[in-house]
């Protein structure tokens, strides 16, 4: 290990790669409620490469976001990067990659909505699930210094989903109706061309 930290701290270009299995659903990693990260992790040679290792595996499974138990690492840690645009839920503000360390939610307003979610420790599927959609998140940077982020719409589902990884929970349990899980292919062809109505259907369940 030592080894391989040194030769992170003479090698590292931009050309190294290293990307890190993502653990599936049945891996008993992924049920665990990760630990938070201390002051002295935070200052440890290993924490920038682990984070290193977390972007080159999120780019390439090309998700939107990694939580460290999705590689089988126990901590409250997750990255997050979103392209934004115009997507089929509207237009999405982009998020810059951010590195999001021991996260807490607050739940601003908990009138919810549902998306049909996706994870990368549960290929192949996608699953209707409603969560609130106006959060407050406080989290720390990699310095240790507090920030707070108000975020509402699919964002605040993205993070909500992120960062229930840490408490080993994954969005299959989140569902409410076992009808609405799909695989990808049949989701494509049979349920996103109703997937307006459905969801202005489950709004009206408030
Ligand atoms: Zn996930």
């Amino acid at each position: 290990m030592a080894n391989r930290l040194d030769a992170f701290r003479f090698n590292v270009s931009e050309e190294s790669v290293a990307v890190r299995k993502v653990i599936r659903m049945g891996h008993p990693m992924l049920r665990e409620v990760a630990r938070p990260l201390s002051q002295s992790d935070l200052s440890s040679d290993w924490i920038g490469r682990l984070i290193e290792d977390m972007t080159d595996t999120l780019h390439d499974y090309g998700g939107i976001g990694l939580a460290a138990p999705q590689i089988a690492e126990p901590l409250r840690l997750a990255i997050i990067e979103i392209a934004g645009g115009p997507t089929r839920y509207g237009e999405i503000p982009a998020v810059p990659l951010t590195v999001f360390i021991n996260p807490t939610i607050e739940i601003v307003d908990p009138a919810a909505h549902g998306y049909w979610e996706g994870c990368l420790s549960v290929p192949g599927l996608r699953g209707f699930v409603r969560r609130p959609q106006h959060i407050k998140v406080r989290y720390l940077d990699l310095n240790g210094d507090e920030f707070e982020l108000e975020l509402q719409g699919f964002l605040a589902t993205v993070f909500q989903h992120e960062f229930d990884h840490l408490d080993g929970r994954l969005y299959i349990d989140r569902l409410e109706d076992s009808a609405l899980l799909s695989f990808e292919e049949e989701f494509v062809r049979y349920l996103e061309p109703k997937e307006v109505p459905l969801a202005a259907a489950a709004e009206k369940e408030e």
